[in-house]
């Protein structure tokens, strides 16, 4: 994509109304922009990234089975009453239609999924099945200063799992963790699996916290392997880590970025989710639900990937590859090279503007935090070849145009 094209900019300045590094930087750089407290857009260059972070999540979820659907926003209140939520859950945004009709904009769908794989479930021969999809939530939340980690509108990946047996739920349960930390793996992010408060049917259920200090999560660890949400914990900085019974733990603010939860039969039970066992006997549904913050995701990367000059975006869920620029009047050469690099199949944004400085490329380069930098100009040119940067490095290389193919694809 030729830059001169692309319908936004970046901007000189940091937002003043914001205080979060993510929401700073997102649209300073101009991936995102705000509507109200909570509540953004995502523009060209954001929603790439979205794209990017989805896919990957698609690619590991149908991996350990799951099925992609897409269930309503809109949610009718008896559903919720079903489950006594209507009054307990604080963040629901309610509304009334025109026929003063009741309704909820569905902040998770338990409610939802239920009723719908009931539809489907009979016998234990239609067990088990795994569901999900990825779509905008609403919760009202009070507090919404940290941008994109607290949205009253976000984007989230959410998985329900139907067992026949505990057993099965288990098996199943351990299986979703892997694949859990293949797709946090993916996106650059080291993160953490987490003890936390388990509700009526496990002891614990289980959260993936990323260690940020602008996390609203606290969470109490030691490098053996033990970690719990400081909500359940009751240890102190430098107590003796029950479980190595050895080392100290630590404590750390941490960014949750997903959650999973073994729902045994809380759901099933209210909508009378049941199946016929191989001995005909009539037996509630085992569920899982498995949480995953899309747009929350987006927000851990920046906060956890940056420097003073911008975002590094790890390439999985980079915008572009290559961010090719062009400088001292290089357009004949700097377009072959665009070319070729699009022809090769490379994501590349080329910043073709004229008019514009060289400080300002290389500072909007920074900003937006593309992999690579790939730089043509006079100099490079005289010496048929093409400098190349790193984001995350200060160093940079000249290559020829055949070594750039090389080293951006490996
Ligand atoms: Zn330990």
């Amino acid at each position: 994509m030729r830059q001169s094209e692309l319908s936004t900019k970046t901007k000189k300045e940091y937002p003043k109304d914001e205080e979060a590094k993510n929401a700073k930087l997102l649209i300073r750089a101009s991936f995102v922009e705000k509507l109200m407290a909570g509540v953004y857009s995502f523009l060209p260059l954001g929603l790439k990234v979205l794209d990017k972070i989805e896919n990957i999540i698609r690619e590991e979820i149908n991996a350990i089975g799951g099925q992609e659907i897409l269930m309503p926003v809109l949610q009718p209140k008896e559903l919720w009453e079903k489950t006594g939520r209507w009054k307990t859950f604080n963040a629901l945004y309610k509304l009334k239609n025109h026929e003063g009709k009741e309704l909820a904009l569905g902040p998770t769908h338990e409610e939802i999924i239920v009723p719908l794989a009931k539809k489907f479930i009979s016998s234990y021969k239609d067990l088990p099945i795994y569901l999900y999809q990825i779509q905008t939530k609403f919760r009202d939340e009070p507090r919404s200063k940290s941008g994109l980690l607290r949205g009253k509108e976000f984007i989230m990946k959410d998985f329900y799992s139907f067992h026949e047996s505990k057993n099965d739920l288990e098996n199943f349960y351990e299986k979703a963790k892997k694949s859990y930390l293949k797709i946090f793996s993916r996106f650059g992010l080291k993160s953490m699996v987490v003890e936390a408060s388990g509700g009526t049917f496990s002891k614990y259920s289980h959260e993936f916290q990323i260690l940020s200090p602008s996390g609203e999560d606290t969470v109490v660890y030691c490098n053996c392997g033990f970690s719990q949400n400081k909500e359940i914990c009751k240890l102190k900085k430098g107590d003796k880590c029950p479980k190595c019974k050895d080392k100290k733990v630590k404590i750390s603010k941490a960014i949750e970025i997903g959650n999973i939860f073994k729902l045994g039969t809380k759901y099933s039970e209210p909508f009378n989710l049941k199946f016929r066992n191989k001995n005909g006997e009539e037996k509630l549904v085992e569920m899982g639900c498995y949480g995953l913050g899309v747009t929350r995701v987006m927000a851990a990367i920046v906060e956890t990937s940056s420097d003073k000059n911008g975002i590094i975006w790890p390439a999985s869920v980079a915008p572009f590859k290559i961010h090719l620029i062009e400088l001292g009047g290089q357009k004949e050469e700097a377009e072959k090279i665009y070319l070729s690099l699009r022809k090769a199949g490379i994501e590349v944004l080329f910043d073709d503007r004229e008019n514009v400085s060289p400080g300002e490329k290389f500072a909007d380069s920074d900003l937006i935090g593309i992999p690579f930098r790939a730089v043509v100009s006079k100099k490079t040119v005289k010496a048929e070849k093409i400098e190349l940067k790193k984001r995350a490095e200060i160093k940079t290389n000249l290559v020829k145009q055949k070594e750039l193919l090389k080293i951006i694809r490996d």
